[in-house]
């Protein structure tokens, strides 16, 4: 069985992405219980690939996998980390950092939150500053790629300010893992996290912390808010047993497996050139229709373009949207508060050519719809 004849959609929603149809078959498989050696074995060879996808040395870094969506992982380290008598400081710029600032705030835990424009990059100073006048900062936080607005974020810079003042450094690169390069090393990265249905091209269900173990370890004797996410419960069970604590999403274990091999048969630094031209694809469709992004194309991530809706009495997304769904495109609204966007993302197994059969449609779409080419913006 290597192939059924199911139609190709093209998700361009920043996740769950686009997946080959190997993927998808890898999850046809003969009815399995977890616990037995057989499904051992898949976990910890997936547990590896996950770590040497950023480069880190087995002895020093691990994987822990979870069942449930990427935000189970932040929920999981921002809960986890944060030793009695430390606090927790989030860089706050975005849509994805809110959440992990409510996440803290959530379960009641000592919160610096160091609020930054959404639009630009983080002014290093000021995290600085708070991190010299707070000791007792556990971890710093930051969001690599904020998905929201398509901000990527300048995490080295910041995990080496995080490790000059002692604290751990934590970052979200659920929407750039196995996409922009990452090195755990050069990138000062203590924990970072992903999920399934993003970089790697699998399916939902499965999400995963890559983190330090001795820090894992320490964190054993650290107060515990959470039953069932708590980093060093789970890393624990698969270190004595080799299983997840609880049922895994067995189907989307299989379909990672897959995802993997694919990803390392097309290769970290074609992927990520793969990435970049979808991105110039999408970048030249948009200068063709006249359409404006919410931000500088200088800091953006090359994988999400939030485009801001056209000042057009015509315009109405649900219609362009319902337009290009029906053609097999699926268009995104945006995450931003005090601006109207949409999204296209660069993520899953498409390519330039994908790209270019879409801004067709989204011509036609306008055209259907009456919205004026070029796009009208008032500023
Ligand atoms: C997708 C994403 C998440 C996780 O979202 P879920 O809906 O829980 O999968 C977390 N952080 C970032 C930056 C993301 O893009």
């Amino acid at each position: 069985m290597n192939s059924m004849n199911i139609k190709r959609n093209i998700l361009l929603n920043p996740g769950p992405a686009t997946t080959t149809d190997t993927v998808k078959m890898a999850q046809v498989v003969p009815d399995i219980c977890p616990r037995e050696k057989e499904f051992q074995n898949v976990i910890k060879l997936i547990r590896s690939e996950l770590v040497r996808i950023v480069h880190g040395d087995l002895d020093e870094y691990t994987a822990v996998l979870f069942c449930g969506s990427g935000t189970i992982c932040m929920d999981a380290a921002l809960n986890s980390l944060l030793d009695e008598g430390k606090k927790a400081l989030v860089i706050n710029n975005g849509s994805y950092s809110q959440r992990a600032c409510d996440i803290v705030n959530y379960y009641g835990l000592p919160l610096i939150e160091v609020k930054q424009s959404i639009d630009r990059l983080p002014d290093l100073s000021v995290i600085e500053k708070v991190l010299k006048n707070n000791p007792d900062i556990g971890y710093v936080y930051m969001t690599h790629h904020e998905t929201g607005t398509g901000l990527l974020n300048p995490i080295r810079e910041v995990g080496a300010l995080a490790h000059n003042y002692g604290a751990f450094f934590i970052t979200d690169t659920t929407s750039s893992y196995a996409m922009i390069p990452i090195n755990v090393y050069e990138d000062n990265i203590d924990f970072c996290m992903a999920s399934a249905q993003k970089g790697i091209m699998g399916m939902t269900g499965l999400s995963y912390i890559i983190g330090k173990r001795n820090i894992i370890e320490e964190s054993r004797k650290y107060p515990k808010h959470s039953y069932y996410c708590n980093l060093y419960m789970q890393y624990d069970f698969f270190e004595k047993s080799g299983e997840m604590h609880f049922t895994p999403p067995v189907q989307a274990v299989y379909a990672a497996k897959q995802a993997l091999t694919e990803y390392w048969d097309e290769g970290e630094d074609a992927k990520w050139e793969r990435h970049q031209r979808i991105m110039k694809a999408i970048h030249a469709g948009e200068d063709e229709l006249g359409l404006k992004e919410a931000l500088d194309r200088n800091i953006q991530s090359g994988l999400v373009s939030a485009i801001r809706y056209p000042d057009d009495p015509k315009w109405d997304f649900e219609k362009v949207h319902d337009y290009c769904y029906e053609r097999g495109f699926t268009i995104y609204p945006g995450k931003i508060d005090t601006k109207k966007t949409f999204r296209l993302c660069a993520l899953g197994a498409i390519n330039e050519q994908d790209i270019m059969k879409f801004f067709i449609t989204l011509k036609e779409a306008f055209q259907e719809t009456g919205v004026t080419v070029p796009a009208i913006y008032k500023e």
